[in-house]
């Protein structure tokens, strides 16, 4: 068994679109970012790599390349999927956590599961996503950014 986490953190401005799992939430602001911005699907590649020790988001997708600017991050963890696959591994289980103090979660979390079992081809069971508001303290709780911490166990086949 291997175990892998990812981290990730984007700042929240005006007149972006706020994607999260890959689904648009409506909300007047968004993340910023050179891809769109999806804290998620980037803490869920970074866990998965990190698990399979293929290394990092950045050195697969960097910030400076123009193919990924506002590109949707879903192209990242297909890719990632693609490449734990590749390499024999499977996904176990997935636990998520995203911290953001508005717009709340709970509405989408069902969608944002769905996208993510179909990604991952894995079991919407083996799938879960907590949200947590940050207190209204630190740049969570001021509304300043959202953060999303993941954690994955993959088998070696
Ligand atoms: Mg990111």
């Amino acid at each position: 068994m291997r175990i892998g986490q990812g981290y990730d953190i984007h700042k929240l401005v005006p007149q972006r679109k706020f994607v999260l799992g890959g689904v648009e939430i409506p909300f007047d602001k968004g993340p910023l970012g050179h891809s769109d911005g999806d804290v998620l699907f980037h803490a869920i590649t970074d866990a998965l790599l990190g698990a399979a020790g293929l290394g990092d988001i950045g050195g697969y997708f960097p910030d400076t390349d123009p193919r990924w600017k506002d590109a949707s991050s879903i192209h990242f963890l297909k890719e990632a999927c693609l490449l734990l696959y590749k390499n024999g591994f499977l996904i176990e289980n997935l636990d998520g956590t995203v911290h953001l103090e508005r717009p709340k979660l709970a509405p989408y979390l069902k969608k944002i599961k769905e996208n993510l079992s179909e990604v991952l081809r894995l079991p919407a069971d083996r799938i879960n996503i907590k949200a947590k508001t940050g207190e209204g303290i630190g740049e969570v709780g001021r509304g300043e950014a959202v953060v999303a911490q993941v954690i994955v166990l993959l088998t070696d086949q």
